[in-house]
């Protein structure tokens, strides 16, 4: 079967933090962490794959995310808005007609609000969670990035979910990290990417089949984590693990993908 693919495909440049554990044993030579936004084009619209953090915090993240900012040395500039960067690449927050938000985990969901005018897709099951979170997950959740009062035309999916109905960018149901977790496969030109958002966050982890402590439900998480592994072997599409460092490296950083 032959499918259709997206013309173009961006990793934006990413705001960056420091895992606390790896600060205190590496110091400054700790790596710094991205919060990965990706943009994909289609014939049929802009595609954006996560939102990063809220774009009121750029420039002082402290103001939005407070104590959490200095302990996780957050870098968000103004130069990382996602805004900025679509008007670099001759675009504007209005053309984009279509948001996927992997879950809504503040550094996944802050700039959502900027896209009423899209549809917005999340997994089923991850809304009503994000609004009642156990206590382990809450710190995960803001609640003014998802509220009722920005106008977005949320679209829940149960399943994976062929956003054009040809093939070139899927939706990836991947219950385990929230209920509603979602990964994002993109068919291009010369090659296929898998985009993880958080269904696993480490190549280490990825390559042992290895659940995240903080993973709503740790089972669900390592099938999600097969089904993910399963379905990049068998459409030869690269995985691109959304909060690994070594991983952008790999991929070639932030910019056009091909
Ligand atoms: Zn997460």
């Amino acid at each position: 079967m032959t499918h259709a693919v997206a013309s173009r495909m961006w990793a934006l440049e990413p705001a960056t933090y420091v895992s606390p554990a790896a600060a205190q044993l590496l110091g400054q030579e700790a790596p710094r962490i991205p919060f990965p936004v990706y943009l994909v084009e289609h014939a049929e619209g802009l595609v954006l794959f996560d939102a990063g953090l809220a774009p009121e915090a750029a420039g002082d993240p402290g103001s939005v995310y407070g104590e959490l900012a200095g302990r996780l040395c957050i870098d968000f500039a103004r130069e990382h808005l996602i805004e900025h960067q679509l008007q670099a690449l001759g675009f504007s927050l209005g053309e984009v007609t279509t948001v996927v938000a992997s879950h809504l985990h503040f550094d996944h969901a802050g700039a959502l609000k900027q896209f009423p005018h899209a549809r917005t897709l999340i997994g089923s099951g991850e809304m009503t969670y994000a609004l009642a979170p156990e206590r382990f997950a809450s710190g995960w959740y803001r609640r003014e990035d998802f509220d009722d009062v920005h106008g977005i035309r949320w679209q829940e999916i149960p399943c994976d979910h062929d956003l054009f109905g040809d093939g070139a960018v899927t939706a990836l149901h991947m219950p385990g990290h929230t209920p509603g977790s979602l990964a994002l496969m993109v068919r291009l030109p010369g090659s296929s990417y898998v985009l993880t958002g958080d269904v696993v966050h480490t190549r280490g982890a990825y390559e042992g089949e290895i659940a995240y402590h903080g993973d709503v439900d740790t089972v669900a998480a390592r099938q999600s984590l097969r089904k993910l592994k399963f379905l990049a072997d068998t459409h030869r599409a690269n995985v691109w693990i959304a909060h690994d460092p070594d991983d952008w490296v790999h991929w070639g950083g932030a910019g056009e993908k091909r």
